[in-house]
């Protein structure tokens, strides 16, 4: 089954999936880009419904302005169904003072346990998990639920509140089983990291890297498939960094060499002024209207329904 905000679905039920977007974000990271407008995101979520996707993750972590109550009326609203996020992001994200990085390895993994299985508090403002605020609810009442379980580490660096969240989100999947997801940068430390989550009883094969492409190496990334891993694809539209047509390329070499089965495919625009209801553009639905149609012509329709489709069934699915 997977978790969605709106309750546990069959993983055969999911549909067409972004696996890695944001509708509520708020980060120190990201000044004058904050998402915290409920009708603009519910409109963006809509753009994202139109241009092809039925599902997505909304890949926002503990303390950066999630908002599982709004995620779960945009669900239900826009027939969208969305998988909300525990865990954390990469230290940077979190002032120095942030309570929690405070909190040890086994007081993180509660809390991101309690999100998964009681619910996650309806505001994100940080609270010990000894006095959990308000579940946050859906419109039907019931507790909404994050799906997958997150940490972030920097470039070629794990500093000791990543490693601490490592442990914890080691220590919520063997608890939950739900699926875990790994900020990179560049993709460094890639394999380091799959061998500290490995270690800890998490199978690569539950692990997706999240910006796998910012590096555009395919003998890496199908190293990194051949130990089961996930790739997360969300580099389309960056233009200051490569072109479409260079991560066209990559996903070709990568699927050639017999990847297809392990490629999630996401936008991650994460930013207000890049959302087309805040004001900016290109927007969430630039990956369906104009990046998949030119997948499609390099890798064909079976295999963009692969990547879009069965391989985010299959990753999500608590197993
Ligand atoms: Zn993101």
């Amino acid at each position: 089954m997977i978790r969605t905000v709106l309750g546990d679905i069959a993983a055969s039920d999911l549909g067409a999936t972004n696996y890695h977007e944001h509708l509520f974000q708020v980060s120190p990271l990201l000044p004058g880009d904050e998402l915290s407008d409920e009708a603009a995101s519910a409109a963006e979520a809509a753009l994202l419904r139109d241009s092809g996707f039925e599902a997505m993750v909304d890949a926002t972590p503990v303390g950066l302005g999630r908002n599982p109550a709004a995620l779960a009326r945009i669900s239900a609203t826009h027939a969208l169904s969305i998988v909300a996020t525990t865990g954390t992001h990469r230290e940077a994200h979190y002032p120095g003072d942030h309570p929690l990085r405070a909190l040890k390895a086994d007081a993180l993994a509660e809390l991101f346990s309690d999100d998964i299985e009681r619910g996650m508090p309806a505001s994100d403002a940080f609270l010990p998990a000894q006095v959990r605020a308000e579940i946050a609810l859906t419109p039907a009442g019931e507790p909404v639920r994050a799906g997958l379980i997150k940490a972030g580490i920097g470039y070629w660096a794990i500093s000791s509140f990543e490693r601490e969240t490592l442990d914890a989100v080691a220590i919520a999947h063997r608890h939950t089983a739900r699926p875990v997801m790994v900020h990179l940068e560049f993709c460094t430390a890639a394999h380091e990291v799959l061998d500290i989550l490995a270690a800890q009883g998490v199978s690569a094969e539950r692990v997706v890297l999240a910006h796998a492409d910012r590096v555009l190496d395919a003998g890496l990334h199908l190293s990194l498939v051949e130990r089961g891993a996930w790739l997360g694809y969300d580099g389309a539209a960056r233009s200051k960094q490569f072109s479409d047509e260079q991560l066209l390329e990559l996903t070709e070499r990568v699927v050639r060499g017999g990847g297809a089965g392990r490629i999630l495919l996401g936008g991650d625009v994460a930013r207000a002024t890049r959302y087309i209801a805040y004001g900016g553009m290109p927007g969430l639905a630039y990956l369906g209207n104009r990046y998949v149609p030119r997948l499609r012509e390099c890798i064909g329709e079976p295999a963009v329904e692969q990547l879009t489709v069965a391989n985010p069934a299959l990753f999500l699915d608590a197993r």
